[in-house]
């Protein structure tokens, strides 16, 4: 087990951001942690890399705990923090040598920040000085700063985000080459971010998880009744507003229709005998499956 945590709260003051929460996460996964702003993402993740302390409950990394064990958890953890804090007058190679020197990387220092120049691909912008990059490439430099000490376990809060569509594409295919030797623990709140990159997604909302499962099961789970229907004729709302159980209805075209149907009705019979008794055609008809972002926006609301 690469990340245990059970039972995990964390209070600020009056304000409750995380609602004990427990979670395992097995080394090698790459789990994407979802949930609109001020959902306890940050506070989960500054927790598992020792930056604060829950105020109850456990956290594990290999078995050492974050509080207890906190020298042999940040030797496990590479931390991406929100909004990845740079120092901008730095130049990026000496950056690093500062990074290096708080991991007493000492003679091995040099060798080590050439490997992570490579492998993020920073190598045309590492005369610069941080200040003058762009926000995919100071991506780049948090990310090698992560990566620094070889940590098993990745934590990257919101890694993508403010990043243009170019950048985005460029440091989620970086992320998903890492994932493939390390467990990462990425939040976002880009559904198809997850999609992408993860194998699971762990939905947080006002503190507490309210999903934990591969992108395809939370979509599947969460219930949905809405038919799209296609007709050979066109056919008006007040008509289709006739059948039995419909409870609202989208047109995409005139032959072409979502049906939000009441639960306990079988939508699908009461349609057909409508048409047959119309004498319509129905060109195709099928559950409408959601997207990862209506399945969140189901999971999260309220
Ligand atoms: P997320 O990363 O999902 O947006 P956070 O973990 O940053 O959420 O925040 C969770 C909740 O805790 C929010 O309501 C936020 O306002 C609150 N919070 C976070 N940090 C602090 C803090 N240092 N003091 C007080 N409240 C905080
Ligand atoms: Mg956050």
């Amino acid at each position: 087990m690469s990340v245990l945590v059970k039972d995990l709260s964390k209070q600020y003051g009056t304000q409750l951001a995380l609602d004990n929460v427990s979670l395992e996460i097995i080394k090698g996964e790459v789990v994407g942690l979802l949930g609109p702003n001020g959902a306890g993402k940050s506070t989960l993740m500054k927790i598992l890399s020792c930056f604060i302390p829950p105020t109850s409950g456990t956290a594990s990394i290999n078995g050492f705990d974050v509080i207890s064990d906190s020298m042999e958890v940040r030797k496990l953890v590479g931390y991406l923090p929100e909004n990845n804090p740079l120092y901008t007058d730095m130049f990026v190679r000496e950056y690093l040598h500062f990074i290096a020197g708080i991991h007493k990387l000492g003679k091995n220092a040099s060798g080590r920040i050439d490997e992570l120049i490579e492998m993020t691909g920073l190598a045309i912008e590492v005369n610069k000085k941080i200040g003058a990059l762009s926000k995919g490439y100071r991506q780049r430099v948090g990310l090698a700063q992560a990566l620094m000490h070889n940590p098993e376990v990745l934590i990257l809060d919101e890694p993508t985000s403010g990043l243009d569509p170019n950048q985005l594409v460029d440091i989620r295919a970086l992320i998903k080459s890492l994932g493939k030797e390390k467990t990462v623990i990425l939040s976002t709140h880009i559904m198809q971010e997850v999609e992408a990159i993860c194998d699971r997604a762990i939905i947080i909302n006002k503190g507490r998880i309210v999903a934990d499962d591969s992108t395809l099961n939370i979509k599947q789970k969460q219930k949905n009744n809405v038919l799209e229907v296609q007709f050979e004729e066109p056919v008006k709302a007040d008509s289709l507003r006739q059948i039995k159980g419909v409870k609202n209805l989208r047109e995409i075209s005139s032959r072409h229709w979502l049906i939000e149907y009441h639960e306990k009705e079988n939508l699908r019979k009461n349609l057909m005998q409508w048409a047959m008794n119309k004498d319509l055609n129905i060109a195709s008809l099928q559950q409408k499956s959601l997207s990862m972002e209506e399945a969140f926006q189901e999971l999260t609301k309220g």
